[in-house]
């Protein structure tokens, strides 16, 4: 239950080799335990800190146990660090019975935390890939979502890292990937603009090359962005 504690200055990437020819964002792997990583005592210490920085007494009794809470959060928060994406991938399917079209996960749902404010950001992930000889369950591509989401983000790296993890473990014809996203850094603080949502894309392989393919998947996806479940 070794779960790591984001400390982004000292993070490094294990394995997220680079292939050539083929995607090359990094992070599909586990991110290596931090040397200097804090106990739980002195992350709670650091809450009580940020208590105290906001103006309040993290000794009165409705602020007791916050710290502790808020640590216990941060674990399932960012539990996506312990996590390697590419072992998601790995149990593959070979027999598809000539099964060769798209094959599309849609609406997930998912929460992350931007790296700027370390506020949630709250979206829903279209996860497609063009098979190619190998197929993978289909709440593998949720869990992958789920995997990155848990780490500190911003919308276009986790888009591009779910693309081109499924690219380089399964080698499929092509993959896409579409994210909208609210994010609370714009709507609670900032500029203050709820209702506004973020769409990001990353298309690879067949999905960029051919128009009739990448066609197929924007008009799916284009009709769920109008009548899907609003985001919260
Ligand atoms: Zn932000």
């Amino acid at each position: 239950m070794d779960k790591i504690v984001p400390a982004p200055k000292s993070l490094k990437v294990v394995g997220g080799e680079k292939t050539a020819g083929r995607a090359t964002d990094d992070g599909d792997g586990p991110i290596a335990p931090v040397a200097d990583r804090p106990s739980r005592a002195e992350a709670e210490e650091a809450v009580r800190t940020l208590i105290k920085w906001a103006g309040d007494d993290p000794a009165r009794e409705g602020l007791i146990d916050t710290p502790a809470r808020v640590v216990r959060s941060y674990e399932e928060f960012f539990e996506g660090y312990a996590a390697c994406p590419r072992d998601i991938l790995e149990r593959t399917f070979e027999e598809t019975d000539g099964y060769d079209e798209i094959v599309l996960l849609r609406d997930i749902r998912f929460e992350s935390h931007c790296e700027h404010h370390m506020a949630p950001i709250i979206g829903k992930a279209h996860v497609a890939y063009l098979p190619h000889r190998r197929i993978v369950g289909i709440s593998k591509l949720a869990r992958l979502v789920e995997v990155f989401a848990r780490r500190l983000q911003i919308q276009e790296k986790l888009t591009a890292q779910i693309a081109n993890t499924i690219d380089r473990v399964l080698e499929p014809k092509g993959v896409a990937v579409v994210i909208e996203a609210a994010h609370q850094c714009m709507t609670t603080r900032g500029v203050h603009k709820p209702g506004v949502v973020m769409v990001t894309s990353r298309m690879l392989g067949a999905f960029r090359d051919d128009p009739s393919t990448r066609r197929e998947f924007l008009a799916i996806v284009g009709n769920l962005s109008s009548n899907g479940t609003p985001l919260s």
